[in-house]
C-alpha cells in the first residue's frame, strides 16, 4: 500500500476530463514511487506503472494530485484539478516495456469510462507544458494508444503551404494554449504527431495542425459541478 500525501481537493468542484501521461525519468521505479509519496517532493500522480506492469495507485481519482504544474490545455489552466495523472516508469531514453504498455492499455479504458474522458483528452505532459516538459517523450508509442481508441492520431493526405499564423491558430484550437511561440510549439507537436522529425517547420507540420484543429477542436467551457 503506497499512498501519497501530496494531494488535495479538486478546486471549484471540478471533475477530471483530461488524462495526462508522464514518465518518471528515474531508472529505479521504486525510488520514483517513494519520491512521489515523499511530502518533501511536493509532487504526485494518481497512478504509477512499473516496468513489470504493476499498477500502483498513489492518490484517489477524486482527489487533486500534483503532476501537471504550470501549463494549460484548451481553456484549462488548473490542469491538476481537471485531470488524472499517470506516471510511467521510464528513464526517458529507453523503450517503454511491453508489460507497462499492456498495463496502461488495461488501466486507461477504465478511467476514460469512469470520467467520460474522450481519446482527444488523453495527452502528454509535453502537450500542456511545451518547452518546459518533454515527457512521455519521443519513445512513447502514441500510435499504439490511438489504434486502441485511447488517444488520437491524424494522417493528413497532403502537405500544406507553410503559413505560420494559421499554424499557431490551428494549434490553439487543438488545445495547445500554453504557449504562442512556434519554436516551443513545433517540438511539442512533433513529440506527439511526428516523432523523430527535426528541422524547420514544413507543410506537413501545418497539415497535421490543421487536421487536429478540424477534427479535434478542444472544448473551452469549464467543467465544474
Ligand atoms: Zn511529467
Amino acid at each position: 500500500m503506497h499512498r501519497s500525501p501530496n494531494c488535495g481537493a479538486r478546486r471549484n468542484g471540478a471533475t477530471p476530463d483530461i488524462i495526462v501521461l508522464h514518465y518518471t525519468a528515474m531508472p529505479d521505479w521504486t525510488a520514483a514511487r517513494d519520491w512521489l509519496c515523499n511530502e518533501d517532493a511536493e509532487v504526485s500522480a494518481h497512478y504509477l506503472i512499473s516496468p513489470q506492469g504493476e499498477v500502483v495507485q498513489l492518490v484517489d481519482e477524486d482527489k487533486r494530485a500534483w503532476h501537471a504544474g504550470a501549463g494549460a490545455w484548451g481553456g484549462v489552466e488548473d490542469v491538476n484539478s481537471r485531470s488524472i495523472g499517470i506516471e510511467l516508469s521510464n528513464d526517458g531514453a529507453s523503450p517503454f516495456s511491453a508489460p507497462l504498455m499492456d498495463a496502461l492499455e488495461t488501466l486507461l479504458p477504465d478511467i476514460m469510462a469512469r470520467w467520460s474522458v474522450p481519446p482527444e483528452r488523453v495527452i502528454g505532459h509535453s502537450d500542456l507544458a511545451p518547452g518546459r516538459k518533454v515527457d512521455p517523450g519521443p519513445r512513447f508509442d502514441w500510435a499504439r494508444l490511438a489504434r486502441g481508441g485511447m488517444a488520437i492520431a491524424v494522417d493528413p493526405p497532403d502537405a500544406r503551404t507553410v503559413d505560420l499564423p494559421a499554424f499557431l491558430s490551428d494549434l490553439a484550437t487543438a488545445g495547445y494554449t500554453a504557449s504562442t511561440d512556434p519554436d516551443v510549439l513545433l517540438p511539442a507537436l512533433r513529440l506527439r504527431h511526428r516523432q523523430g522529425h527535426e528541422g524547420p517547420i514544413d507543410g506537413w507540420d501545418c497539415a497535421i495542425a490543421a487536421q487536429l484543429a478540424a477534427r479535434f477542436p478542444v472544448a473551452l467551457e469549464a467543467r465544474t459541478s
